[in-house]
């Protein structure tokens, strides 16, 4: 079953034609790379998968429902930058907790300026903070939950937002270059626990990056999009073994 269906999705940015109509279905649970070179529209496809961006015509549907003009906050998803955006006044529990506190405080209850922290029943600051520990302990980070992003290094600052990601407990995890920060050896690792991640929660996984060697690697299968179209979708062996395209056979390194 297709949990995130793109359907003919166009966007223009002042009269340029950014996205041409990009068609693609996911699979639930399934772990999908969007790849292509730098500006092809990678970011502006998963910010209107995510709603933080309107998209000129076509459908986004999740889950079987068609989400458009849904806020991103009412989407079932979760996305991950590449800036963490942490809040650096917080400490890594409270970072961790944002979105758990904001989704409590619908509407009249959100008082603009006092934060995420707001006098909670007891029973509630005990379940949120049972629910952050969880999160930080599958990406061991549990030891750090007191301190402040400040004084961590750029991957345990990744390991932060993905945490905040992960208690919003969403069907789909959107990650834009998440790993670009980090150095080559950081990098590999934490592939290797996204990928993870992606098996252990059984959610779905749209994962943008420019690095084809980060896809083949991680992924079920791979979107190549080059200027605001996608050449082909397809298992990495596929793309390997049979690119559609010389473009996509080049991007990914296979003998032309
Ligand atoms: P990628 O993530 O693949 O590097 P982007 O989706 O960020 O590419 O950008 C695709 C193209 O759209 C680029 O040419 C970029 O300059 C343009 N673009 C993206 N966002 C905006 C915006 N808000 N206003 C105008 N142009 C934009
Ligand atoms: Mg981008």
């Amino acid at each position: 079953m297709a949990t995130v269906q793109l359907h003919k999705i166009k966007k223009s940015f002042g009269g340029t034609d950014v996205l041409k109509g990009v068609s693609l279905d996911i699979a639930d649970g399934e772990f999908l790379s969007l790849v292509g070179p730098s500006g092809c529209g990678k970011s502006t496809l998963l910010r209107i998968l995510a709603g933080l961006e309107t998209q000129t015509s076509g459908t986004v549907s999740i889950g079987g429902r068609p989400v458009d003009g849904l806020r991103a906050a009412d989407r079932d998803l979760a996305m991950v930058f590449q800036s963490y955006a942490l809040y650096p006044h917080l400490t890594v529990a409270e970072n961790i907790a944002v979105p758990l506190t904001m989704r409590r405080l619908s509407g009249a209850q959100r008082l603009p300026g006092i934060g995420p922290f707001l006098p909670g029943s007891r029973a509630l600051r005990q379940e949120i903070a049972t629910t952050v520990r969880e999160a930080a302990e599958m990406l061991d980070i549990a030891h750090l939950l007191d301190r402040k992003p400040g004084q961590l290094s750029g991957g345990q600052r990744q390991r932060v937002a993905v945490g905040r990601a992960l208690v919003r407990e969403p069907s789909a995890f959107l990650l834009d270059e998440p790993l670009s920060n980090l150095d080559a050896k950081m990098r590999v690792h934490m592939r290797a626990e996204i990928a993870q991640l992606n098996r252990r929660l059984g959610a779905t996984f749209v994962y943008v990056t420019h690095d084809q060697a980060e896809a083949m690697t991680m992924s079920d299968r791979i979107a190549v999009m080059m200027e605001g179209e996608l050449l082909q979708v397809g298992t990495p062996d596929a793309l390997y073994d049979r690119p559609a395209d010389i473009r996509v056979a080049q991007f990914i390194g296979s003998p032309a």
